[in-house]
């Protein structure tokens, strides 16, 4: 188009966009049941009530959301503008302490991606699950020596430790300390599963020595491979929250774990374009509680929900203003793991006990 015949066209065009979108909007509002993911992907801040957990962690939301430091001691957060460093006040006391105590194993420290929105709930982009502030995803990339800038934090690509062709880590990348801060994470009693790609998993098998028993929280999964995925159980005051199967109790290595290197987990999807849950997913498919989640007033600031260890952040748990449903909600304050400081033992969490091992 020459500069001589834009003044002549540009109100066709005009028309012509104002047409199309009035038309795409039509379109909208008769199958316009709004996606769960836009609701919640709105939202810029937590919730004011207790921490509370609802559905299941691909299905679900919750309140009293608190945000992890964008820095501390040992850990960055990385791609902040994603906003999505909010989780259960368990699930952000928990990465504080492994970043404490990887740090004193000598991995030099965390750098943060996921862990949820605000409010939890489906998300615009990537993740199933991460819904119910119950999971978060650490790189595989130690923190480097020098304080990342927030465009480096966007910006910054983390370490691929998988050769893609063949499913086997990179063993000119894999170290010790890498084995070591999964078997950090695995140690606590809260963490229930971590997801690995079948890779990092089979490298494990192969090299852990000693206690072998952290192996079965160690779960092969498609992708993480530059990234793990540290999942904790549903915690005490979340009745609503559905709780995952327990993992077999043995580690994992065996038959399962070889299924992995045939072919058939990387036959290409058959039907790659069709819509994901998260595209699909309205109000209605979540639990009921979400919808007073997604109505409740928003935090004061984001300061008043950031976890600040001991007795800090707990501003949502004093002001419950979510009613529904009470009986579960009056049920959760008094044990929230959120009253204790980052700095103190993790308190006990009931976990479901791993199955007997198979009789052989
Ligand atoms: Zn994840």
């Amino acid at each position: 188009m020459t500069l001589r015949s834009l003044p002549d066209r540009k109100p066709f065009l005009t028309a012509a966009l104002a047409l199309v979108t009035l038309a795409a909007f039509a379109a909208a509002a008769i199958s316009a049941e709004p996606r769960a993911k836009d609701l919640f992907g709105a939202k810029k801040l937590p919730a004011v009530a207790p921490a509370q957990s609802f559905g299941f962690y691909s299905k679900g939301c919750f309140t009293g959301g608190v945000a992890l430091p964008m820095d501390g001691p040992a850990w960055e957060v990385m791609r902040p503008s994603r906003n999505r460093r909010w989780g259960h006040p368990a699930m952000i006391a928990l990465i504080e302490k492994l970043a404490r105590d990887a740090h004193a194993d000598g991995w030099p420290g965390l750098l943060i991606g996921d862990v949820s929105q605000p409010r939890g709930g489906p998300m615009m982009t990537g993740h199933a699950s991460h819904q119910i502030g119950l999971d978060a995803d650490i790189w595989l990339t130690p923190m480097p020596g020098r304080p990342l800038t927030i465009a480096q934090r966007e910006t910054m690509s983390a370490t691929l430790m998988v050769n893609e062709k063949t499913h086997l880590v990179k063993d000119t990348l894999w170290t010790p300390a890498h084995t070591r801060l999964l078997k950090r994470a695995a140690s606590y009693p809260e963490v229930e599963r971590i997801l690995v790609n079948p890779g990092i998993k089979k490298k494990l098998c192969d090299t852990v020595t000693g206690d072998r028993s952290w192996l079965r929280k160690i779960r092969p999964f498609w992708g993480h491979d530059y990234h793990f995925h540290m999942r904790i159980g549903c915690q005490p005051g979340s009745p609503g929250c559905k709780a995952q199967q327990a993992t077999p109790g043995d580690d994992g290595c065996g038959k399962p774990l070889a299924w992995w290197f045939t072919e058939e987990p990387w036959r290409p999807n058959k039907n790659p374009d069709a819509p994901k849950a998260r595209d699909l997913m309205t109000m209605a498919n979540l639990p009921r509680e979400c919808q007073a989640v997604l109505a409740a007033p928003d935090a004061p600031s984001l300061e008043a929900v950031t976890y600040r260890g001991a007795g800090a952040a707990t501003v949502a748990a004093a002001k419950p203003q979510v009613t529904e449903p009470a009986e579960t909600i009056s049920s959760g304050a008094a044990t929230l793991p959120a009253q204790a400081s980052a700095f103190a033992p993790t308190p006990a969490i009931g976990i479901p006990l791993p199955r007997p091992r198979p009789g052989n």
